[in-house]
């Protein structure tokens, strides 16, 4: 059996992708590296939600370093770009370069990401950029195809799982709230 290392940015979209690879006859395992969400509380929330995806599926999910100041120093320079513009693509690259570093690590045979099956981003996108980072070791399943997202969405019912209503960067967390303070914005704040 093809071990296959997920790249998992929330419980929710995780059930989908993972009941997607199993039923395609891979083993998987989880890794939840997400430097981008902001604040801890939220990537605390949503790291919550994995013991459900654990259970259900049966796999290993692998905590990778929370390290929001890595990810501001990648993407500080692009806070008015919209959302699937070039901040998320330099935020889809982070999560991915580390994906394939710890998959061939660990000596996995593939690594993929949950990011597909979000209406909100391009798959294409998503491939081209995993590619370009981990070549033929990058599994390019679309999970929003058959059914990933609806699937993943009665999963998050059943299991009364926390829904996030924003991607997840302080950026995208303006968008739907004031009186957000960014950390780390600033070129004069870097140690
Ligand atoms: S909106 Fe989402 S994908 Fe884009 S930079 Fe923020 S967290 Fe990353």
């Amino acid at each position: 059996m093809k071990k296959v290392l997920l790249h998992i940015c929330c419980g929710v979209c995780a059930a989908g992708a993972a009941h997607r690879l199993h039923e395609e006859g891979f083993g998987v395992a989880g890794f939840y590296f997400n430097p981008n969400i902001h604040p801890r509380d939220e990537y605390e929330k949503r790291k919550e939600n994995l013991k459900h995806i654990r259970a259900a599926f049966d796999i290993e999910v692998i905590e990778g370093e929370y390290a929001p100041r890595k990810w501001f120093d990648v993407c500080r320079g692009f806070a008015d770009e919209p959302e699937r513009g070039t901040r998320c693509q330099l935020c889809y690259r982070l999560r991915l370069q580390e994906t394939y570093r710890v998959s061939k690590e660990k000596k996995f045979d593939y690594f993929t990401t949950t990011l597909t099956i979000s209406p909100h981003k391009e798959s294409s996108v998503v491939f081209e950029i995993a590619k370009s980072v981990g070549g033929e070791a990058f599994l390019p399943v679309d999970f929003k195809k058959k059914d990933g997202f609806k699937i993943a969405n009665q999963f998050a019912k059943e299991h009364d799982l926390y829904r996030q209503d924003y991607c997840g960067c302080v950026y995208s967390l303006l968008k739907r709230r004031s009186h957000i303070v960014i950390p780390w914005n600033s070129q004069n704040s870097r140690d």
